[in-house]
């Protein structure tokens, strides 16, 4: 098997742990040996600031249209090497390649074209009074620190780096432990393109060594965060010492509500996706469908079937369609669920098992595709994020009904609702309490408008315009223009 051994990339060098210390890099989908990453520490984190930070005066005395220039250069460079990063995110993650090709890199690449063209079309704005005028500008943090989770590596990681580095900030970035290879292979690309060293520097290594010194760096002035709730908490706590500007993304546990009059077809295929894609690893995925009662045995006979089509396997296959979970210590926090779902009377409709794979990938951490039905609100497989292929069903038998197990959660992140009347749509959408609804679809992503959650998902809103305010500081500049006497 390659080995991989992953570097920190400090003032554009490339450098081990000052501790000499190393992690292993796991495949999830074989659970063989791939490589190491440094276990960097708190001296490694110094360093790096004080690389953003010497870094920090010549990039932020670029001109906009620069810096959205070097945007431009670094989407052309993922693009150029498309097959090589959609490679290393599925050897990483074991998702299948097919999803890396259709959406992990092109995500990627999008992120930085899309901040590179909403730079020049930003409008400074401008207010005036009779004697006199004022505007604001948008004037860089300094050193931002940018903190990811594993199940969409580069797609995540480059929707923070991309308006970090348009508003004129230098940046320490941590991505997860778990998957560092598509962090590093754009470190790689930034050093070919001859992108300023010191204005983009990356940590490896575990949470609280490697993630925590950048939240409660003194010189950081900002962390941007996606992750768990209960990491979220923690990091909230650790940057309030300082007042820092900060923004987490993290946990769901988002409903996805199916009325009688969603048409069938349609509706199997988009609430299969919303439940299974990236083996129900994303943060948006619908793990609670909420089935109106007269149509629940047919949607959920169709659902079931929809279910045994999928091709589980080997990642790398074009075909396979259905990858890896994260690590085995992940399938075992799922496999608990499902015990846990059994305990507390549910019924697994299908799936529920590890499947049988041929070697090397009967090692790997793969877990079916798994439904259960028949569990009471209050049970803990339905109010906790499991974030994996765990979806349970449940019926409803009024709008009134739907709305209120939609919204009995301590989570908001997103929702999906399916239904053909345009009336019940906007009045449902508008009473779930979450970040987003999706009306017939799920995951279709405008980049202009604002993501986040609200309860326990998060805490302020990334996305376009909202994105640039985040990393960056307005200043008023008010002219007197005087009186004529
Ligand atoms: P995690 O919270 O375990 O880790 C996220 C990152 O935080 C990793 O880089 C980790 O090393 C780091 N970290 C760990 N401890 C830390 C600490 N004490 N201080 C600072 N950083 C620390 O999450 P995960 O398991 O990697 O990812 C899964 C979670 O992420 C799920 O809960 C999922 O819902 C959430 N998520 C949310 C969104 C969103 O946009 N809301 C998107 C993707 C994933």
């Amino acid at each position: 098997m390659k080995q991989f051994h992953v570097q920190n990339f400090i003032a554009g060098q490339f450098l081990g742990a000052q501790s000499q210390k190393t992690i292993s890099n796991m495949a999830p989908a074989t659970n063989q040996n791939i490589g190491s990453i440094p276990q960097s520490q708190k001296e490694d984190v110094d360093l790096a600031v004080q690389a953003a930070l010497n870094a920090c005066p010549t990039w932020s005395a670029l001109s906009s249209n620069e810096r959205s220039q070097w945007l431009s250069r670094i989407a052309q460079g993922i693009e150029k090497y498309f097959d090589d990063f959609a490679a290393l995110e599925s050897l990483d993650t074991g998702k299948p390649i097919s999803l890396c090709k259709n959406l992990d890199i092109p995500r990627a690449i999008q992120n930085f074209r899309f901040f590179s063209e909403i730079l020049n079309q930003s409008p400074t704005r401008y207010y005036e009074l009779s004697q006199s005028f004022s505007y604001y500008r948008r004037k860089p943090l300094g050193v931002v620190g940018l903190i990811t989770p594993w199940n969409l590596p580069l797609y995540l990681l480059s929707w923070k780096i991309a308006p970090a580095l348009a508003m004129g900030n230098t940046i320490v970035a941590k991505p997860s432990e778990l998957t560092p290879l598509t962090a590093h292979r754009l470190c790689q690309l930034l050093e070919e393109i001859g992108f300023p060293p010191g204005v983009f520097n990356l940590i490896h290594g575990y949470g609280q060594e490697a993630a925590e010194p950048i939240v409660s760096h003194k010189k950081v002035n900002a962390i941007s965060f996606t992750g768990g709730t209960a990491t979220g908490k923690q990091v909230n706590q650790t940057a309030s010492q300082s007042f820092k500007k900060i923004s987490l993304e993290l946990g769901g546990k988002n409903p996805t509500l199916v009325f009688s009059d969603a048409p069938l077809k349609q509706t199997i295929e988009g609430v299969f996706k919303s439940s299974f894609l990236n083996q129900g690893q994303i943060c948006l995925c619908g793990s609670r469908i909420l089935i109106e009662d007269s149509i629940y045995e047919d949607f959920k006979m169709a659902l079931i079937k929809r279910i045994k089509e999928c091709r589980i396997g080997d990642p790398s296959h074009d075909d396979t369609n259905f990858g890896s979970l994260i690590s085995h210590a992940h399938r075992e926090k799922v496999e608990k669920y499902v015990q846990m779902a059994k305990d507390e009377g549910g019924k697994v409709l299908v799936g529920g098992q590890r499947p049988k794979l041929v070697a090397p990938f009967n090692e790997g951490a793969f877990f079916e595709p798994t439904l259960v039905e028949g569990l009471d609100q209050t049970c803990k497989v339905i109010q906790e994020e499991v974030f994996g292929p765990l979806v349970t069903l449940q019926k409803f038998h009024s709008e009134e009904e739907a709305l209120q197990l939609a919204n009995d959660t301590g989570y908001g992140l997103a929702a999906s609702l399916w239904t053909q009347n345009l009336s019940r749509a906007h009045r449902v959408a508008a009473k779930i309490e979450v970040g987003t609804v999706w009306v017939n679809t799920w995951l279709l992503r405008d980049l202009r408008v604002p993501f986040g959650g609200v309860k326990a998902s998060g805490v302020g809103r990334e996305g376009g315009e909202l994105s640039l305010d985040f990393f960056s500081e307005p200043q008023t500049i008010c002219m007197f223009t005087g009186s004529s006497q």
